[in-house]
């Protein structure tokens, strides 16, 4: 029976208590729908198929989106129950890739308010915003300023699409529950000129605000969030380079927060290190990696790759050696002018080099890194080259969208004759080479950032050390079978996505109780009351 206290046809636009013709009779003769549904009583399972079907209709992915869209706002229980059993399809249709063109159609497309709008107008009244919003609890908010929504650049309050995706994927893939979450978008002005000359644009029409008064406002959004939730996650997303690492350096040690395209995306990725380190029964210490692209992942993950050899007992400074970037102007190096701060702890003592073989050839890497969205970047004579450095070469190609890919899984096999240790940012088929079958998988961020957010919110952290992205990482590849492996995959099956959060969730919390970062109390059984807590629409 459902908590709600509506009652006749208003249930049906509540999409919390909204079950349609799921609705049993007992329900319909106490909530006053007889009349108002068809007679057939359905079960979810027979909604979801439903569903399924209208939406095997479509053709076009955007068009799946927006069907999906509208079940969310009307049947909350019924869009997470279709997530949760089909997440691998629908995954994409949710979050990348289709998301991007969610946002670019967003205020073309926009029926249903959702979260929250803070603009560069409202400054000095956020406060008065954030008590609006109805949710008595949140748990996970996830803010945008939409500069660089994944690789189409300024997107302004369009980018608003992808605090409401991820939200969804922490409800589908860890179970925070959805009442208690809340997808925001700080709109500081858009550059987009495309958008400022859309009559239908929803965002404020005025170049980007930055400097003290963007600083000022992001500062007030933090502190009139933690006023009314005071235990509230806050997830940075999207922001543009300059913001992104500033804000997380002066937010990470007094806030419960973290970057996902920064902190996420190196935990996902060290995973996949580490589960190639078990197909080579190697030690991480004796890896070198070369990253192509010097921004928000590779940072991120060549700091955390250092983190982790810092933990197996190396020094920092040895282990900074052991990341290399390789930017649009090519090979970071002690020589180059005015690096950007991030880059500062890999400028090495290192020749210069402006193309990307060259660079190979230089750092007789054991690893490369794709992670600056051009595609075509690990050329056949790269993966020949890396082939020849390594009996089992690490390519990591993980820039999005697919098109965007420094190469295919197909290309990452035949081009180092099936001894790649291959991961992708996008999704590939699996590959036939040499009589074997390869089974390439996504270091998809969802199998981290969930289950973050589920470690701290059931541990009540205060705030997210690195040590917490270590376990994350170190959890996840734990979580790779001997199968797996053995097919190629370096990631379990997203599939199990549901199992994964509740383990790396526990590892997470764990961390938190054992730093005395927990504000929560420590039950016997973390991984059972971590799985326990998790949110399970009808079904
Ligand atoms: P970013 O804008 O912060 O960084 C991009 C970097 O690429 C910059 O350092 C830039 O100098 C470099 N670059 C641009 N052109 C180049 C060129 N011609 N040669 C060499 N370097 C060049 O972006 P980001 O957040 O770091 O994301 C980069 C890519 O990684 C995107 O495609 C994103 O989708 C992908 N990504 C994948 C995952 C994942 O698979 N889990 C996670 C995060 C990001």
């Amino acid at each position: 029976m459902t908590s709600c206290k509506k009652s006749g046809a208003r249930v049906f636009h509540c999409p919390r208590c909204n079950r349609g013709v799921a609705f049993d009779a007992e329900e319909r003769a106490q909530l006053g729908l007889n009349g108002l549904l068809p007679p057939a009583v359905n079960s979810v399972q027979e909604q979801v198929e439903r569903y399924r079907s209208m939406l095997s209709r479509f053709e076009r992915p955007l068009d799946k989106a927006l069907m999906l869209d509208s079940l969310h706002y009307t049947d909350q229980d019924l869009y997470f129950r279709l997530l949760i059993d089909h997440t691998d399809e629908y995954m994409p249709i949710v979050y990348t890739p289709t998301v991007g063109e969610f946002c670019q159609n967003f205020s073309r497309v926009f029926r249903y308010p959702r979260g929250l709008f803070v603009s560069i107008e409202d400054a000095g009244h956020v406060g008065e915003l954030i008590d609006h919003c109805p949710q008595e609890t949140v748990d996970v908010i996830v803010v945008t300023d939409g500069e660089r929504i994944l690789g189409l650049g300024d997107q302004g309050l369009n980018g608003m699409g992808i605090p409401i995706g991820k939200l969804s994927l922490y409800t589908a893939c860890a179970g925070i529950h959805p009442n208690r979450t809340l997808p925001v978008v700080i709109d500081v002005g858009t550059n987009n000129e495309e958008y400022l000359a859309d009559p239908l644009y929803l965002g404020l029409r005025r170049r980007r605000e930055t400097g003290p008064a963007y600083d000022a406002l992001i500062d007030e959004f933090i502190t009139e969030a933690r006023r009314r939730w005071p235990k509230v996650l806050i997830q940075f997303e999207d922001f543009g380079n300059r913001n992104a690492f500033r804000l997380l350096e002066r937010y990470r040690n007094q806030v419960l927060c973290f970057n996902d395209d920064i902190q996420g995306t190196a935990a996902v990725t060290l995973a996949g290190v580490y589960s190639a380190m078990r197909v080579l029964q190697a030690d991480l210490l004796e890896q070198k990696f070369l990253f192509f692209g010097a921004g928000e992942a590779a940072t991120g993950i060549a700091n955390l790759i250092a983190d982790a050899m810092v933990e197996a007992g190396m020094p920092r400074e040895e282990a900074l050696k052991h990341c290399v970037l390789f930017d649009s102007k090519g090979l970071v190096t002690k020589n180059r002018e005015n690096l950007a701060a991030h880059k500062l702890p890999f400028a090495h003592d290192l020749p210069e080099a402006d193309d990307f073989l060259t660079a190979v050839r230089l750092v007789k890497p054991t690893g490369i890194i794709g992670v600056a969205a051009q595609a075509k970047a690990f050329s056949s004579e790269v993966l020949a080259e890396m082939a020849s450095l390594n009996e089992r070469p690490i390519i990591f190609a993980l820039s999005n969208p697919t098109s965007k890919a420094e190469c295919t899984a197909e290309e990452a096999y035949r081009g180092t004759n099936g001894r790649a240790l291959f991961a992708s940012g996008s999704p590939f088929a699996p590959v036939q080479f040499g009589g074997r079958t390869f089974v390439p998988r996504q270091g998809n961020n969802s199998y981290v950032f969930p289950a973050l957010g589920l470690g701290a919110v059931f541990a009540g952290a205060t705030c997210m050390p690195n040590t917490m992205f270590l376990a994350a990482a170190r959890r996840l590849s734990e979580l790779v079978s001997e199968e797996d492996l053995a097919q190629g995959s370096l990631y379990p099956p997203l599939a199990d996505i549901r199992r994964v959060s509740a383990v790396i969730g526990a590892a997470v919390a764990e961390c938190a109780y054992a730093n005395g970062l927990a504000t929560n109390p420590r039950p016997d059984d973390l991984e059972a009351a971590v799985a326990a807590s998790m949110y399970e629409p009808r079904g």
